[in-house]
């Protein structure tokens, strides 16, 4: 017998996103049906030849979907906003992929610019298509991921039918390629807790029988086509669950065990807070994440149920580095010995967050791709660490020398730089105060910048017109000298302090015209980071990210940002601020390295920052603003970790502010509506002005900051930037007036929630307009009350 090998996923988006590029033009009506299932066909047919060809011992289905997993499982379930279930019955019993579009993107679902957008810190902002009456689903992120789910929506009287035939068709595709079949099913529970109930005074564990029903009838059917094991991802096991909800995992697996064999996965984090729960389940096996919670493996070991197989999520399902396979056959080897066949080897989690192949990368050195490992070369590892816990000696040769360039990292000193972990070595308390507390920088401040009652400005970013992309894009191709493409962006500089000076907006920005995004563009700067040409992983829908990734200790070799906010200044007598990327948000949307810690690395990119906060105000920028949108979405799965993570976050953003003179303005920005749960420590980064989303919540949000006490300066966003819209004068007064009577006029600051970069100038200048005359009319309003 040999070890059982099997992924837990693939990615669907194909190795150069076909299926994104396929899905847009089937949105815009260039492309019909037929064409688009065609292509998903042939992506997870690949997929499955990779697992086959790597000789798994699955073929894992169900994996594939044409927007999103959750919304699948919602389809499967039938279970359809009824906004969007289509008018005739026809239409409702037999929904079609128009109708999973309309619940992930809205109504007007030919139009590709409509297609929502999540808040750059992936929060839930509406589809721009909200007026229509049909508005997507909200969406959020899945677990600690950058990707983003489609949220389940219940109400009372909601009820499941199986009718969608996706996850069968594709079990049977495989089945007639000949492919042994594991499918992959959303477990119930996960898809209860994953959803928001959308009507008061119910819970929606209370539709969990009927749900059963609809999960006893899918186990079923796959029993009938000869499926023997099904995969079911109960996620939501690593987290910290209420007793209400552990407890109905009983009876759920009761209701529906039985047909197949189940496999229970759990990934993302440790499981053993419900370890003894989970053991009494009727199932066959559990699956644990070794790569984000190694340290359960041997409670599980111990506790595991004589009869169940133990699948171990050995390599890491949701990074880019090769797995040290020595080690990982040094670690499981105890365990196959005591285990035996019912040990199997698999991915952590699914491969959806891995880049799909390391192979296309052709501009990487040999050195670095030597460290990586993608989507295809996981399977590899999978299936090599099985052959050598088999006693197979090729294979344990070839795990030996597969881990060696893995191993010489580590003490290469191209890698770990002693002149870095000088710097991180004199860390103190100290080194992370400003040198003034606050009361007193702000009074320096108002000396220094001459800034009027409610000062106006913008959160960073202008138009990313299509002008600057193709620049860009001619500049990376070769076509464009770096010399021209640098006169390019001086013009749009330009001319974007321009239009700020016509606005008569208070404090300015350059526009981060040279920046494709916020992080890349800080990546690109920074010794320690490599970026790659195909290294794609989904967001959501056919939204694809490309993150950099840590490779080494990260130094700042020159000012990275000096040169643009200078000459941005040299055009203006008004305020001009700086404009940086926060360490943690940095650390949220990259690759981070494994071999040393996420406050590590957060700690590197905070000395880079510091310096260039220092050769920033050296060089005559007076305000300096710190963006952190992800310093939310970066919070550990469990609470009892939340602290920990806060505490060295905080540090990492003041060892990069506390470089600047009291006075110095510093800023941050974060862009998401829920700061209850960091509230303190959103004050103890101690930026002297925050600005923040607010708009959508009728500033609500400030409650938040009034309740705590909050002690310096805020910027409420006075409109949604997500939407074109353009908010009145009166709108924005209001807003304010409402802001007011939370926060003291004397810390107010007038913005937009987030930066314009998707916006075009017209809606800009419109908005901005309607924001300045706003604040002058409160301005005079305020003072003449005062005098
Ligand atoms: N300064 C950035 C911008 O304006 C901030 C973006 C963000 O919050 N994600 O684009
Ligand atoms: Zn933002």
């Amino acid at each position: 017998m040999t070890t059982t090998t099997h992924i837990l996923g693939y990615p669907r988006i194909g190795e150069k996103r076909e299926l994104k590029f396929t899905l847009e033009k089937y949105w815009r009506g260039e492309i019909g049906q037929s064409e688009l299932k065609q292509l998903g066909s042939e992506l997870r047919n690949r997929n499955w030849n990779v697992q086959a060809d790597a000789n798994l011992s699955f073929a894992t289905a169900g994996d594939f979907a044409w927007y999103d997993h959750v919304l699948t499982t919602t389809l499967l379930l039938g279970h359809v906003p009824k906004r969007h279930a289509g008018g005739s019955e026809e239409e409702k019993a037999f929904p079609d992929l128009d109708t999973l579009f309309r619940v992930g993107r809205g109504q007007s679902q030919t139009q590709i610019q409509s297609q929502k957008q999540p808040t750059c810190c992936g929060g839930k902002h509406g589809s721009e298509s909200a007026q229509d009456g049909a508005a997507a689903s909200d969406m959020t992120k899945w677990f600690n991921t950058n990707y983003h789910y489609i949220v389940p929506e219940f109400s009372k009287d909601d009820s499941f039918d199986v009718s969608w035939p996706q996850l069968f068709d594709e079990v049977n595709e495989a089945i007639q390629a000949g492919h042994k079949v594991k499918p992959v099913l959303l477990g119930p529970l996960s898809y209860l807790y994953l959803g928001k109930e959308v009507e008061e005074g119910f819970d929606r564990l209370s539709l969990l029988p009927r749900l059963l029903t609809a999960y006893q009838a899918i186990l079923a059917k796959l029993s009938k086509l000869g499926v023997e094991w099904v995969q079911i991802d109960e996620p939501i096991l690593a987290l910290e669950l209420d007793n209400q909800w552990v407890d109905s995992f009983k009876l759920a697996y009761q209701v529906i065990q039985g047909d197949v064999k189940l496999l229970l996965t759990t990934y993302f984090d440790s499981v053993t807070d419900t370890l003894d729960k989970i053991v009494d389940l009727p199932i066959n096996g559990l699956h644990i994440d070794l790569a984000a919670a190694p340290q359960q493996l041997d409670e599980v070991v111990n506790k595991l149920p004589e009869d169940w197989v133990l699948s171990a999520g050995a390599i890491n399902g949701r990074n880019v580095w090769r797995a040290d396979l020595a080690a990982q056959l040094e670690l499981l080897q105890p365990v196959k010995d005591k285990l035996g066949d019912k040990l199997w080897i698999a991915s952590s989690c699914s491969l959806l967050h891995s880049p799909v192949d390391l192979e296309l990368e052709e501009t990487l050195s040999e050195e670095v791709k030597s460290w990586f490992a993608f989507a295809k070369q996981k399977v590899t590892e999978v299936s090599l660490l099985g052959a050598a816990l088999d006693g197979d000696q090729n294979a344990i040769l070839a795990c030996e020398t597969y881990s060696q360039p893995i191993v010489a990292r580590k003490s290469a000193t191209h890698v770990n730089k002693p002149q870095v972990q000088a710097r991180i070595n004199t860390i103190t308390k100290a080194l992370a105060e400003r040198t003034a507390p606050y009361a007193e920088r702000a009074a320096h401040q108002s000396e220094v910048l001459g800034l009027p009652l409610l000062p106006t400005t913008t959160v960073g970013s202008f138009p990313q017109t299509g002008e600057i992309r193709v620049q860009r894009s001619a500049y990376r191709t070769g076509k464009l000298s770096e010399a021209e493409y640098n006169t390019a962006l001086k013009g749009h500089i330009a001319d974007a302090v321009k239009r700020q000076e016509a606005l008569d907006l208070d404090v300015l920005v350059h526009g981060e015209a040279e920046r494709n995004d916020m992080v890349e563009y800080f990546a690109e700067n920074l010794a320690g980071f490599q970026t790659t040409k195909f290294g794609w992983v989904q967001s959501y829908g056919s939204r694809c990210v490309k993150p950099a990734i840590v490779v080494a200790d990260i130094e700042r070799e020159k000012p990275m940002t000096v040169e643009w906010s200078t000459y941005a200044q040299s055009l203006t007598s008004k305020q001009m601020k700086g404009m940086l990327t926060g360490p943690v948000t940095i650390l949220c949307w990259t690759f981070p390295r494994e071999d040393i810690s996420r406050k590590e690395i957060t700690n590197q990119l905070a000395f880079a920052l510091r310096d260039e906060v220092s050769d920033l105000q050296d060089a005559g920028i007076n305000i300096i603003q710190i963006d952190e949108p992800a310093i939310r979405e970066g919070l550990p799965l469990k609470k009892r970790d939340h602290a920990e993570y806060l505490e060295w976050a905080v540090d990492a953003f003041k060892i990069s502010a506390a470089s600047a003179k009291p006075e110095t303005q510093i800023h941050t920005h974060m862009c998401y509506s829920e700061f209850n749960e960091i509230i303190d420590s959103v004050a103890a980064l101690d930026a002297d002005v925050i600005t923040i989303e607010t708009s959508r919540s009728n500033m609500e949000l400030l409650k938040a900051f009034e309740e705590f006490n909050y002690p310096n300066a805020i910027g409420p966003g006075v409109y949604d930037i997500h939407s074109p819209n353009i908010p009145s004068e009166e709108w924005i007064v209001d807003l304010l007036k409402k802001a007011a009577e939370k926060i003291p006029a004397e810390r107010l600051w007038a913005n937009p929630d987030c930066g314009l970069k998707t916006r075009n100038w017209v809606e800009t200048e419109a908005a901005l307009t309607n924001l300045v005359s706003a604040t002058k009319a409160l301005r005079k309003e305020w003072e003449s009350a005062e005098a």
